[in-house]
């Protein structure tokens, strides 16, 4: 129902605009985006004016995705919704299935599926699309974690894929053979948010760039055993002093890798690769 005095009641009026936001990666964060709408500078308010709606007003911030379960939820009730899933999630998700997969696109599974039948059935992934086994995959975005062979198991729910060390987020799932190595691949990631962090604070701003200066030390065979400590701290520092989302979870692929790929980080130390 949409426009001015629906089913004829004087002053019930639903109206949609749609605003193109900066362009920037974090205009995906709440109040960036508000900043955005408002005065076209997508930066991130500081807390307690984070909490301020749009030009002041009472303001709900979701993406299209989520608003789209909504008359799900009213047609078929909350707890057919739930059953679409598990105790810690229900309904349906999109998910973007990219890289070495052979039908890449949008797909929308229910939550709680096999994350093998998400890569491997006709149905979904398919499988890799080069012949080589699939190496590792990222999840949820740039700011998900990276998961590995041995933990790309059991069902993609909330709650499952936290205990397996992995995330859903934004639903995109990038799926690597073993071509790639994984240290160059997380250098890509890095310069990602080296080029889209909004500069505002230090912790962000200058370490995502430090973060990817050790990960190119690993790569050009100069990083020290100290190196992997110097990063994890690095990681650290970000996640807990960054102001938003993007500093915060900058450094969760390199983390991940560091938590189940170590060995990858220390055989480049010893010149094995
Ligand atoms: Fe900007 Fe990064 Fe700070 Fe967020 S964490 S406000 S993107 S500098």
């Amino acid at each position: 129902f949409l426009g001015n005095n629906i089913m004829d009641i004087k002053d019930f009026n639903h109206n949609i605009s749609i605003i193109s936001g900066s362009g920037a990666y974090i205009c995906g964060e709440n109040s960036a985006i508000i900043n955005s709408i408002e005065h076209g500078v997508g930066r991130p308010r500081i807390k307690p004016s984070h909490e301020m709606g749009l030009y002041g007003k009472p303001t709900i911030v979701n993406n299209v995705e989520t608003f789209a379960c909504v008359p799900l939820v009213i047609n078929l009730g909350g707890k057919a919704f739930l059953d679409m899933g598990d105790a810690s999630g229900g309904g349906t998700k999109l998910v973007a299935l990219s890289g070495h997969i052979k039908n890449r696109g949008v797909f929308e599974v229910p939550l709680g599926i096999p994350l093998q039948e998400i890569l491997y059935s006709e149905e979904y992934g398919g499988g890799s699309s080069t012949g080589r086994p699939i190496h590792f995959c990222h999840f949820g975005g740039q700011s998900g974690p990276i998961g590995f062979e041995e933990q790309l198991h059991g069902n993609y729910s909330y709650g499952n894929m936290l205990e397996n060390d992995l995330a859903i987020g934004s639903g995109a799932i990038v799926v690597m053979d073993y071509s790639v190595d994984v240290i160059e691949y997380l250098k890509e990631v890095l310069k990602f948010f080296v080029y889209e962090s909004c500069g505002r604070c230090t912790p962000c701003r200058i370490g995502t760039t430090r973060v990817l200066e050790h990960l190119e030390r690993f790569l050009d065979g100069s990083a020290t055993f100290d190196d992997i400590n110097t990063l994890e701290n690095l990681i650290e520092n970000m996640t807990d002093l960054s102001a938003c989302g993007l500093g915060q979870s900058a450094g969760t692929a390199v983390k991940s890798c560091l938590k189940h790929r170590r060995q990858d980080f220390e055989k480049r130390i010893k010149g094995l690769v």
